[in-house]
């Protein structure tokens, strides 16, 4: 089957493809979940996920080798974090063999949808658990569903690994001790109007500081913040309301065991940016995306560059894209084979 798909230009958006997978949680027990074509679902208007954002999601990626087969990254990390965010809003876990052969199941049903090696894009998974069923109280609802749809995706920030510039905001996305470390609808919705504040100043997002003092940067929209110190040591903050990225836990140990580099996870101090030679933002939708520069108190600091990438980001990003495609060897595990 031939698609009109133009692979090299693809952007964020959703593009239906041709089969989901879905499950129900019923009775204490899942159902053993089933590819359907329709990309509606019908549940009801009671749902707790619908009122009292009883949700949670996933983001992750199948890519296309060299040799034409297809892979996953480090898939057992997004299980893991799937049923982290599902305790803290009381739903029930997805079994990690079940979450993973729910991806596989998609990405193989839709393969022809997963872009060519070399075209720079991926085959993007939307993993997603909600409470469903009648229920009008504040309370965990009856019933679940787990299900999984993908879309082919390019670049998250456009330009792919080209700088763009960042406005700190004044509000928050999550409270100290609520729910920023978990990937619940909430934190979304909370994000909506700062992002679109910070793009109608002219900013690609905004950067959230911790929510307690406002001194520390915590996220750089839905993605993590890195930081090179003029000294060659990989920085990236921790808090409990940052939501800790697979990427950026990838970074850290590429910058440790393939680059021979520092890494530290500790405050970064919005007044001390000077500290940093390069900066980027890192997820699985921006992979890396270099920070050129950050708005803060009426001034930009600029970072290595607002135009070109700094040196240590480039090759953070040729390693992970490498070991994602399947021609840098990963470290044991982190691939997970479709076909
Ligand atoms: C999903 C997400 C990230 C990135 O996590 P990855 O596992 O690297 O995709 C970072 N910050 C927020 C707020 C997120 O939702």
């Amino acid at each position: 089957m031939s698609l009109n798909i133009d692979w090299e230009n693809l952007g964020f958006s959703y593009i239906k493809t041709d089969y989901r997978y879905i499950s129900k949680w019923k009775d204490g027990q899942w159902d053993n979940g089933e590819l359907v074509k329709d990309n509606n679902l019908t549940i009801s208007e009671a749902s707790t996920a619908l009122h009292y954002g009883q949700q949670c999601f996933e983001g992750l990626k199948a890519y296309r080798t060299k040799d034409g087969s297809i892979q996953l990254f480090r898939p057992d990390e997004n299980a893991k974090r799937i049923n982290r965010s599902a305790r803290r809003v009381l739903m029930p876990d997805v079994p990690e063999e079940k979450f993973i052969d729910a991806c596989k199941q998609v990405v193989k049903a839709n393969e022809h949808f997963v872009p060519p090696y070399g075209s720079g894009a991926t085959l993007y998974l939307r993993p997603f658990l909600i409470g469903v069923g009648d229920n009008i109280g504040v309370k965990p609802a009856p019933e679940f569903l787990f299900c999984v749809f993908c879309l082919p995706v390019g670049p998250y920030f456009k330009g792919g690994l080209t700088p763009v510039n960042f406005i700190i905001s004044e509000y928050d996305r999550a409270a100290p001790y609520g729910t920023g470390e978990a990937k619940v609808g909430g934190n979304y919705a909370a994000s909506l109007y700062p992002h679109e504040l910070a793009v109608k100043q002219g900013f690609a997002d905004c950067i959230y500081l911790d929510p307690a003092t406002h001194t520390k940067i915590e996220e750089v929209g839905a993605a993590n913040f890195f930081g090179i110190t003029k000294d060659n040591k990989f920085i990236t903050p921790q808090s409990p309301s940052i939501l800790p990225s697979i990427t950026k836990y990838s970074l850290m140990h590429i910058a440790s065991e393939y680059l021979g580099m520092e890494v530290e996870e500790r405050d970064v101090l919005v007044d001390h940016l000077d500290e940093f030679a390069e900066a980027g933002a890192c997820g699985t939708a921006a992979v890396i995306t270099p920070i050129g520069g950050i708005h803060h108190k009426g001034k930009l600091h600029v970072f290595h560059s607002e135009t070109e990438v700094g040196p240590v980001t480039k090759k953070l990003y040729d390693t992970l894209y490498g070991i994602q495609f399947g021609d840098v060897k990963g470290p044991e595990g982190w691939i997970v084979k479709v076909k």
